[in-house]
């Protein structure tokens, strides 16, 4: 695997859920993702019915998935599980939900 060899995208994927265009991030350096695309609309569909999903799983209430595609796996799709504490929800991944 390599991630270090370009830190953007420029292909533009949108959300198949609220069709907002993925905006690339950088993860974590401990989950080794690299730059993911990144659904960030906290009004998406699939953001907001995570909720029951994440609970489904024994999860914390405030945990969420948004929806992400990996750009190094064909752009897969996955859940991007964030945590986002309810005065933290209106703000940027980078920013706000600092999964750590
Ligand atoms: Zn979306």
């Amino acid at each position: 695997m390599s991630f270090n060899t370009y830190d953007t995208c420029d292909e533009e994927r949108f959300c198949p859920h609220c069709g907002q265009k993925l905006e690339s991030w950088i993860g974590p350096p401990e989950t080794m993702w690299g730059l993911i695309l990144v659904c960030n609309n906290n009004s998406c569909s699939y953001f907001l019915n995570s909720g029951e999903t994440v609970e489904s799983y024994g999860g914390h209430p405030n945990l969420s998935f948004r929806y992400a595609e990996d750009p190094e796996n064909n752009f897969e799709c996955f859940n991007l599980l964030s945590y986002c504490p309810d005065e933290l929800k209106n703000k940027e991944p980078e920013g706000g939900c600092n999964c750590g």
